[in-house]
């Protein structure tokens, strides 16, 4: 059994539009997706804005119901469970937000913001409280007198801090990252990544990174899934998918990156356009609209099946076959 295992899962959004709320479509925004992630992983999800990451992170987190599939986390399916049983299981699994003003209340403290879930769920009061949310700003890095601040009065850094004391304040197993250091100055993000990397070696935690950063990825994690259109086009360690990318998203995607001169791909691969609509998924395979290596007909008329490549390593793209 794995520690989180996802299966088929899909998330389908109804448009609608005008008084009568006519149907105009549906945004297939999760499709088929699936994949493991093993205890104590670092497991990444990396792809243009609009590849469907985030509604795939918060649909496994259930803030959104799946259309279709399965999410089985430490073996429960969490797609069965009712609301009180998924409430008391989500403890277990937190999200980090990307923008970490956003995600605080203004007019409350930090020492209410981030004692709101232990006084929620274990009733937690007075000395307690207190003590337990000065532990958490410890283990973030920050001091006790912050707990009396307002957001306002702290920097980005430290409200993505704080963000992730509230996080951890139920001691979770597994933390959903989204995109946690794109909204910080470049001068904070290394020494944000850092501190993850430090915090997941100390808690003990599992990682669900997302990010269409693939350094950022790099640094991070573990394995690394590579997104288009909803889909996960290829799936690989993460050393493998830098060595050796197969998929013509992820080659172009890599060459956009600054890496060291011996690694640097001769040619540098342009992503032309920009991603189609997930309301008008083009047929065949979902990239050859934007595809330097398409082979014909078959690209545009049938869409591929995951190729393992190693034991580690799977591709969906008909050059693979
Ligand atoms: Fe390109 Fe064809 Fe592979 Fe799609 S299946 S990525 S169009 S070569």
């Amino acid at each position: 059994m794995k520690f989180l295992e996802v299966h088929e899962l899909s998330k389908h959004f109804a448009l609608k539009k005008g008084f009568l709320s006519r149907s105009k479509g549906t945004v297939k925004a999760v499709r088929s997706v699936s994949f493991q992630v093993e205890a104590g992983e670092s497991y990444g999800i990396v792809g243009e804005s609009g590849s469907g990451k985030t509604t795939l992170g918060r649909t496994i987190l259930r803030l959104i119901t799946p259309t279709s599939g399965k999410i089985f986390f430490n073996g429960v399916n969490l797609c069965e469970l009712d609301p009180e049983m998924l409430r008391r299981l989500r403890r277990d699994m937190q999200m980090i937000f990307q923008d970490p003003h956003s995600a605080l209340n203004p007019r409350k403290t930090i020492i209410k913001s981030v004692g709101e879930p232990l006084v929620i769920h274990e009733h937690m009061r007075g000395r307690a409280l207190r003590q337990r949310v000065q532990d958490l700003m410890e283990i973030v890095g920050l001091k006790k007198e912050h707990m009396y601040r307002f957001p306002h009065e702290l920097s980005g850094g430290q409200k993505q801090r704080v963000g992730i004391a509230r996080a951890l304040a139920l001691n979770p197993k597994m933390l959903i990252l989204d995109e946690p250091t794109s909204a910080l100055d470049v001068s904070v993000q290394a020494q944000t990544l850092n501190f993850l990397e430090a915090l997941q070696g100390k808690l003990a935690l599992t990682y669900l990174f997302i990010s269409h950063n693939l350094s950022v990825i790099r640094y991070v994690c573990d394995r690394v899934a590579v997104m288009y259109l909803g889909r996960i086009v290829e799936e690989a360690e993460v050393n493998e998918l830098f060595d050796m990318p197969l998929h013509p998203y992820t080659r172009a995607l890599l060459s956009s990156v600054p890496l060291p001169q011996a690694r640097q791909p001769d040619t540098k691969i342009l992503l032309e356009g920009d991603i189609p609509s997930p309301v008008n998924i083009p047929a065949g395979c979902c990239f050859h609209t934007r595809c330097s290596e398409k082979i014909g007909p078959i690209c545009t008329t049938q869409e591929p099946e995951a190729v393992s490549f190693s034991s580690n390593h799977r591709v969906l793209c008909h050059l693979r076959r």
